[in-house]
This record gives C-alpha cells, structure tokens and sequence, in this order.
C-alpha cells in the first residue's frame, strides 16, 4: 500500500459525508446516497418534444405548436424534482463542489449523446446582474458552461449575454408575470460578432421557458445563425397542469 493511499483511508475514517437529500451517512465523497441518486428523475430523451423538451407522445408538443419558442431545441437531463433542485440549491447557493461535479458530468452527458453536438460555435449561459453576481462571487450557470466548454474544446463567452440590474424576483413570480416582467431584461455584449454562429445557451432549470427565450431573441437579433438550449433540469409543472385539465 502506497503511503498515499494509506493517508487517504486514515482520513476516510474520521470524515463523514452525508447524502445532501435524506442525510445519511454515506462512505464516499459524494453528494447522494444511492437510493437519492436512483430517485433523480432523467428524462427519456426518445419521449420528448423536438423542441422544447417537454414529454410528449408526438415530434412537436401542444405548446410549441401553440406558441413556437424562439430557440431551435431545448435538453435537460433530469425532472425538476426534490432530489435535482436539491443538488442545484447546494451548487447554486452554497458553491457545494461535489453538487457541481454531479450536475456538470450530466450536463455533459446530453451534449455529448446530442446531434448538433459539431455545429455548436459558442457556449455562454444565462447572465446574473452584475451587483448580484458581484454580492454572490460566482454564476452558477457560468460555471457549468465552463466546464463544458473547457471538456468539449468549445469556444466559452461568459460575458455574452447581459442582464439588467432589477429588484424584481424572477423566481417568486407566476407565468403570466414572467413573460410580462422578463422583455428587456437582456442585451448583448456588442464587442463581440456573433454573426451566423450556433450558440448553446446553459442554465440550471428551464422552468416556464421565458428566461432562455428571451436570452435567444436577443441573441437572434444580434445575429446569431441559432440557439440550442441546454439545461440540468426540467420544471414538467406545465405537464401536469395540462394533463389535469384534460
Ligand atoms: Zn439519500
Ligand atoms: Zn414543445
């Protein structure tokens, strides 16, 4: 046994890590017990609309039918359930590493199995104003780009996309308010030339889709051949409210 390795197990012995969903004891260093790892809810990417990413039993969804998204095509990995928007609290919030290697590696998992995987120019990610990302020290949803763009070789542009500084709680809000509150909120970095680039836009969670719609729109105008949208996890709220009305 390699003193390495040796050290390694006598320090195994004295810290303890615990899964970050149920609290148990776990051996390793990592962020879930096996149970919470098995209750993340990944999505089946052949049951999805071409689109937006929503489950659906046909190629373009009731929504994207309805109301077509600005962006080409939208991916998650997981559901947006107890156990994933755990993970993405601890990351988002507590910079937890274990929780930003978890979700990093499945962020790259779908854009690795993806088809458009060559024709992406550009990485970058949805903004957080300046005074909160100053006041925070870090955007989560940078920091997964990066590390896509670092494993992929891909071209990473932090500062593409920028947000405007506002009081108002995009998280706190119903649907209607979202769409109303988020036109505007976004503009471009125009040092840079995005003129006839594929863009992947990343960011933690689609929810309604008006954030990384509105973040296309304006990527679209200010030149970009088309955005591809890739996030951890997937609100299916809309899912259920529609399922239930049917
Ligand atoms: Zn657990
Ligand atoms: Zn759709």
């Amino acid at each position: 046994m390699s003193l390495k390795h040796f050290l390694k197990q006598i320090v195994s012995n004295f810290v303890k890590y615990q899964c970050i969903v149920c609290k148990i004891d776990i051996q390793k260093a990592q962020t879930l017990c096996h149970l919470c790892v098995k209750g993340v809810d990944i999505i089946d990417q052949s049951s999805v609309c071409n689109k937006c990413g929503r489950y659906c039993l046909v190629d373009i969804c009731y929504f994207c039918i309805h109301t077509p998204p600005i962006f080409m095509q939208a991916k998650a990995f997981c559901v947006y359930n107890e156990r994933s928007s755990t993970l993405i609290k601890h990351f988002k919030y507590y910079n937890d590493t274990l929780c930003e290697k978890f979700i990093c590696d499945k962020v790259k998992l779908i854009f690795n199995g993806w088809s458009i995987t060559k024709d992406i120019n550009i990485v970058t990610s949805v903004p957080m104003n300046w005074f909160k990302e100053y006041l925070k020290g870090y955007n989560h949803s940078a920091k997964l780009a990066r590390n896509l763009a670092k494993s992929t070789g891909l071209n990473f542009l932090p500062f593409l996309l920028k947000k405007k500084f506002s009081f108002y709680r995009q998280a706190l809000s119903s649907k209607k308010e979202r769409l109303k509150n988020i036109n505007g909120v976004f503009s471009i970095d125009e040092r840079y030339n995005i003129t006839g680039k594929n863009i992947l836009l990343i960011d933690d969670t689609i929810t309604t889709g008006a954030t990384v719609n509105e973040c296309s729109r304006v990527l679209l105008q200010a030149g970009a051949k088309s955005v591809f949208v890739l996030t951890f996890a997937k609100s299916i709220k809309d899912e259920e409210i529609f399922a239930s009305s049917n």
